[in-house]
């Protein structure tokens, strides 16, 4: 007769939807009864998955640290100059003129997010947010290999202090350090540029206080993240996670335990065969927890689809090599919709899903278009404050303006303004060639004959030129004497 454990676990499938059994939504699984935080050691992670994840990450912190540093048409890669306002965007220049296109883009990123989330669940987390790639990819792994594996990690945690583990904390703190320097100073060029972050490590410290001060804060902040809060920048801080729950539906793609082929689970005995464990009406699970071990936020996904799960796949690693020694079929946790587990239907295209897709298509469109008519230079023409008309001796009415020029390419450019209408002079003072990227101020005057005016308040039209071709055409205001006045 076959021996059945005492305990085998949770009701059968019907418990992952109605889980009052449980009450892992009550308390967080990193903190014990008195809400003090519990440190996890997660396993290190081992299996086709991680290693897929591992090569995409050299990939990800290639880019990510040598982002501010690559140029293209003389602009970097990206920068987020929030500073002077200028971003650059696959080595396109944006100004605060642009933040029509800013808007768009930041709507289509977030309309983007999500899509692919209502589609695939964080894959975003676990795959390529530059947080987990650190923690998981670099952070992680260095701790491995000085402290050693989780059961190494706990027992040094409880060991007394010796000179063994003095080294060993004091090799691992050091290295984090240096890596969050290094981080720290990486963001910080994408916010400065690069040309300003070598200004800032090779000028007089006392230029840039306030540079070397975010500098400090940033490698400060990342140190803490990397070696104290860990799993905790994703569960209390990143909002992204937070928005599963109305992101999320039955069809989403996420990484799941198929409770229907797993349940009910049961310990594995030597002497029961697979076949006895059927009968006995166990399933696949042999509950033996590598899951758990192997999770870096401290959950079992045998609970369902929780908000701390950043979807890293080393529980799908971990069992599938459970599996591989049992003898049983890989995938007893994998990514998959709770339809796909529940009802074996494949990935759906949901009324959600289109009508996000159809505003996804609407602001890319508005993108596309802001940006095919996007113009080199950007031009204002505004009349100086406080300044009034003014008459000359022959009659003539001059108006003064504030005019100013954004060249937007990577090469200077010579601007030219002719008066449209009404017919007058108009005078620029200074130069009117643009340098490249920079913003030019010029005074400009513009006289006209007192018999092209209406009374008071007149429409003036100016075109803008760069290269012989008009690239804007501003309207103001100007002002004269009123028709009465002017002929008394
Ligand atoms: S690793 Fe697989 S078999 Fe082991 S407890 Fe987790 S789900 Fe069950
Ligand atoms: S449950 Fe699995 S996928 Fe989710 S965080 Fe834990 S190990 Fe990663």
């Amino acid at each position: 007769m076959m021996e059945v454990p005492e305990k085998i676990g949770p009701p059968p499938s019907s418990a992952v939807k109605d889980i009052d059994w449980q009450d892992f939504r009550d308390h967080l699984s990193t903190a014990d009864q008195e809400g003090r935080r519990m440190w996890l050691y997660p396993k290190q992670p081992k299996g086709r998955f991680t290693n897929v994840r591992r090569w995409l990450s050299y990939l990800l912190i290639a880019v990510m640290f040598a982002g501010p540093f690559i140029h293209i048409n003389g602009n970097p890669l990206l920068m987020m100059n929030v500073v002077e306002r200028k971003f650059s965007i696959l080595g396109q220049m944006f100004w605060p003129q642009d933040g029509a296109i800013l808007a768009f883009g930041l709507l289509l990123f977030l309309t983007g997010i999500a899509v692919f989330t209502a589609a695939f669940g964080r894959l975003w987390c676990g795959w390529t947010c530059p947080q987990t790639v650190m923690m998981e990819m670099v952070f992680r792994r260095i701790e491995y290999a000085i402290e050693g594996d989780a059961l190494a990690q706990r027992s040094l945690t409880k060991a007394p202090w010796n000179t063994r583990k003095l080294m060993k904390k004091l090799a691992k703190h050091g290295i984090f350090f240096a890596l969050s320097f290094i981080i720290g100073n990486t963001l910080l060029a994408y916010i400065i540029g690069d040309e300003q972050l070598l200004r800032l490590v090779t000028d007089n410290p006392r230029h840039h206080l306030r540079g070397l001060g975010f500098m400090v804060l940033f490698t400060g902040v990342f140190y803490a993240i990397f070696a104290r809060f860990r799993e905790q920048a994703c569960t209390f801080i990143c909002p992204y996670g937070r928005l599963q729950s109305v992101l999320l539906d039955e069809n989403s793609i996420v990484v799941a335990y198929d409770h229907k082929r797993g349940e009910q689970r049961g310990k594995l005995h030597r002497a029961v065969t697979p076949a006895q464990r059927r009968v006995a009406g166990l399933g696949d699970c042999i509950d033996c927890r590598q899951c758990v071990a192997v999770c870096p936020t401290g959950i079992d996904i045998r609970d369902g689809t929780q908000m701390e799960c950043v979807h890293c796949t080393a529980c799908i690693d971990a069992c599938d090599a459970v599996m591989d020694k049992v003898g049983r079929p890989r995938g007893l946790i994998r990514y998959a919709s709770l339809n796909g587990i529940e009802r074996g239907k494949k990935l759906r295209i949901t009324p959600r899903l289109v009508v996000y897709s159809v505003i996804l298509l609407a602001l890319g469109g508005s993108l596309a278009a802001l940006l095919l008519t996007r113009s080199d230079v950007d031009a204002t023409l505004l009349r100086s404050p406080g300044a009034l008309f003014q008459q000359s001796q022959d009659g003539k009415i001059s108006n003064l303006y504030q005019l100013k020029l954004v060249n937007k390419t990577s090469r200077a450019v010579q601007a030219e303004l002719r008066l449209e209408s009404p017919e007058g002079k108009l005078t620029a003072f200074g130069s009117t060639l643009i340098p490249a990227q920079q913003l030019l101020q010029a005074p400009v005057l513009v006289e006209l004959d007192p018999a092209q005016l209406a009374s008071g308040r007149s429409a003036l039209v100016v075109g803008v030129y760069a290269d012989g071709r008009r690239v804007s055409r501003l309207q103001t205001g100007f002002i004269g004497p009123r028709n009465d006045a002017a002929t008394r």
